[in-house]
């Protein structure tokens, strides 16, 4: 079980980004030229150079004006499958695979064992 912050997010930021598009960041080739992700507008590159050059105490604003969304910093919750607007939340290895519980579904799991005490 380990907590996931938003500042860890933003932490993770590029490395995530660059797992996400390494195919175009590393042969220079952009995915909007191939036209399967309009989802950001810079090339996967030059974003990718942005994002390794932020300061380290840069806010999801600054990720989101250099991706041109803010999905990125964004904590997907597999429990309510709803992006999360918490900034934290907590990840379990079930089965081989990471899941991701939200601070609000866990408060509300919290409050269940609660009131059944
Ligand atoms: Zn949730």
């Amino acid at each position: 079980m380990k907590l996931i912050t938003e500042k860890d997010i933003i932490r993770d930021v590029a490395k995530v980004w660059h797992k996400q598009y390494s195919k175009y960041i590393d042969s220079g080739e952009d995915i909007n030229v191939a036209n399967f992700d309009m989802s950001h507008q810079k090339p996967s590159k030059q974003i990718y150079e942005e994002l390794l050059n932020l300061d380290p105490n840069a806010a999801a604003a600054d990720i989101a004006s250099i991706i041109g969304n803010d999905s990125w910093t964004k904590i997907f919750c597999d429990v309510c499958g709803e992006i999360s607007e918490c900034k934290t939340a907590v990840q379990f290895h079930v089965n081989y695979e990471d899941v991701v519980m939200c601070r609000k579904c866990i408060i509300k799991a919290l409050n269940i064992i609660l009131q059944s005490e």
